[in-house]
C-alpha cells in the first residue's frame, strides 16, 4: 500500500514554505467555516499580493482549491485540501459546523490526520443510501462500510481522484459499481482509509 505513505495533495505541486504557508493559511480558515480573500491570506501570511495570486493559481490549476468568481485580492478561496464550504455530496462536522468535502475519502482522512471527532456522511453511488461515518479521536468507529481508492493518474486532483473516492454501504455494492463502471484502483477498509489520511494530511495537523 505504498500509496498511503505518500500525500497525493503535497505531490500535486511543488513544496516551497511559502507555498505551504498559503496552503495551511487557507486549510485553517476553511476548516473554520469561512472562505478567505486574497487580501486576507497575504496579511495573514506576510506574503506579496502577486506571490498569494500566483499561488492560488497554482493550487487552482493543480486541483487542491477552489475559488469563487470575486475579482483581485477579493477573490475567495473557498476549497482546501478536499474541504470545501460549497455544498456536496459528502458532508463533515467539525467542532459543530457542518462543512463539506470532495470526496468520501475526505471525511474520514482529515479527521484521522487531525486526531478529531467528527461526524459525517456520504453517498454510496450504489444505492444512494447516506453512509454515516463517525470518528472519535481520529479514530474510525467502524461500519461495514468499505472504501474505494482511485488509481488516479495525474491531472488535478479534484477531477482525476475526487470523483471515485467513493465509500460503499459493502463489499457487494462496491463490487456492483466496480464491475459497471470498469473503474481502476482497489478497496480499502475505513481503517486503511483513514491511515492514508495521516500521510495525505500531514502537512495540516501542526497548524494551530
Ligand atoms: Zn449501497
Amino acid at each position: 500500500m505504498t500509496e498511503a505513505r505518500q500525500s497525493i495533495l503535497d505531490t500535486a505541486i511543488d513544496q516551497d514554505p511559502s507555498t505551504l504557508k498559503v496552503r495551511q493559511t487557507i486549510f485553517r480558515s476553511i476548516l473554520a467555516g469561512m472562505p478567505i480573500d486574497e487580501a486576507l491570506i497575504s496579511e495573514v501570511t506576510g506574503l506579496g499580493n502577486s506571490v498569494v495570486r500566483s499561488t492560488v493559481d497554482r493550487l487552482v490549476a493543480a486541483g487542491i482549491a477552489t475559488t469563487d468568481a470575486g475579482e483581485g485580492v477579493r477573490r475567495s478561496v473557498d476549497g482546501s485540501e478536499g474541504l470545501t464550504v460549497r455544498s456536496s455530496r459528502h458532508s463533515i462536522v467539525i467542532s459543530g459546523k457542518e462543512l463539506h468535502t470532495w470526496c468520501a475519502f475526505d471525511v474520514v482522512g482529515i479527521p484521522a490526520a487531525l486526531g478529531l471527532d467528527t461526524t459525517g456522511s456520504t453517498q454510496c453511488p450504489t444505492c444512494g443510501t447516506e453512509i454515516e461515518l463517525m470518528m472519535r479521536g481520529g479514530e474510525v468507529v467502524d461500519s461495514g462500510a468499505i472504501g474505494w481508492w482511485p488509481s488516479a493518474s495525474g491531472g488535478p486532483v479534484i477531477e482525476a481522484f475526487c470523483p471515485s473516492a467513493s465509500i460503499f454501504c459493502n463489499r457487494s455494492h462496491l463490487e456492483e459499481w466496480r464491475v459497471t463502471t470498469g473503474a481502476e484502483g482497489a478497496p480499502r477498509t475505513l481503517m486503511e482509509l483513514a491511515e492514508a489520511g495521516r500521510s495525505t494530511w500531514a502537512s495540516f495537523t501542526a497548524i494551530e
